[in-house]
């Protein structure tokens, strides 16, 4: 089989492979497509996380399942299927109080270990979650929904609430949704003018649209100051940008939250005054993973509630990874898939 294969950070090439054995408790997934996002790109630089080479990413993962260990109950051979990429110990400080997320030992398929930018992967079972009436490129966009769900279940927004989220890249547009359908009574998104945010209109994912001027926004910033003087129950910080970030705290409402949903450089400093949080009591939160949202993602996308459609902008072969990471860091892309077998 091919896969991506690194040596080491900034080095990869296509590699043919054997197909590898399963153990009981596994399945072997015949990956169809893997989307990227802006972990693999620092994945691909090594600056993410330490001694992870050699690695074969790609964390979303949809595929069918080709094979199924001897111990494996609740899936079968032909299955439609996505792979929750996080594995947790189970064992450690966090795991122990039930808050995996925070898990010391966190591994992932794709991240530590070998993941979907191949034409073959083995999951364990408890990994693996099916869908039914979705096509398997849009299936891909049901990792970066758990991780949604996840952060609005962070966020418990209060019914009738008015958000702002900050962002139309594939995570600023599925939360757009979620929250407009989970007690948002106004989502206004904000965004960089260009194809993002013109499928954000054709999707619905919000109902008002501010489209920031690359070169010079002050005056949409200044606009939607006058337009919501009160600013928002809840801010969603989506862009991951260290200039968006420092002017998010401005637009949240006295006593609401400012969610921090971006993936910032280690190096990114935010210079918000301690008083501010203080005597308009804002709740700051984050959210950068998920466990045990998987289920409810798939029924969010096979229910439409969450439209995805039209969000994969780019299809590229395995063997032109290069070019889809490339792709990823450009501005004109929603969702980069890597189209893994025939
Ligand atoms: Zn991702
Ligand atoms: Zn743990």
């Amino acid at each position: 089989m091919d896969t991506v294969h690194y040596h080491e950070a900034r080095k990869f090439e296509i590699l043919k492979k054997p197909i590898p054995e399963i153990k009981d408790d596994e399945v072997l997934v015949h990956v169809r497509f893997c989307g990227i996002c802006g972990s693999d790109e620092h994945i691909h630089s090594g600056e993410l996380f330490a001694d992870i080479f050699p690695l074969t990413p790609g964390h979303e993962i949809s595929g069918e399942i080709s094979k199924v260990g001897s111990a494996v109950t609740e899936l079968a051979v032909g299955d439609k299927c996505v792979v929750s990429p996080i594995i947790t110990c189970g064992n450690c400080f966090f795991c122990r109080r039930g808050n995996e997320v925070m898990c010391i030992k966190m591994v992932g398929y794709g991240v530590t270990r070998d993941g979907g930018l191949s034409e073959y992967v083995v999951v364990n079972e408890k990994n693996v979650h099916k869908f039914k009436n979705i096509s398997f490129q849009d299936a891909c966009l049901i990792e970066p929904t758990s991780c949604a769900v996840f952060g609005a279940d962070r966020l418990q927004l209060p019914v009738g609430s008015s958000v702002l989220v900050l962002g139309a890249g594939p995570s600023g547009l599925i939360l757009s949704q979620l929250l407009k359908v989970n007690g948002a009574s106004t989502v206004v998104l904000a965004a960089n003018k260009g194809v993002k945010t013109a499928l954000a209109q054709e999707i619905g994912a919000a109902d008002v649209y501010v489209e920031l001027d690359r070169a010079d926004p002050e005056a949409q910033w200044a606009k939607l100051k006058v337009d919501y003087p009160y600013g928002f129950d809840a801010v969603v910080e989506a862009t991951g940008s260290e200039a968006i970030v420092n002017r998010s705290i401005d637009y949240v409402r006295r006593g609401g939250s400012l969610l921090l949903y971006g993936v910032y450089g280690p190096k990114a400093q935010v210079h918000w005054p301690p008083s501010k949080i203080f005597l308009d009591q804002i709740t700051i939160l984050s959210s950068f993973a998920q466990r045990y949202t998987f289920p409810r993602a798939v029924e969010y996308i096979e229910s439409g509630k969450i439209n995805v459609k039209g969000m994969v902008t780019d299809v590229f072969e395995l063997k032109d990874y290069q070019a889809a990471l490339d792709k990823v860091s450009s501005r004109d892309a929603l969702k980069v898939v890597v189209k893994t077998s025939a």
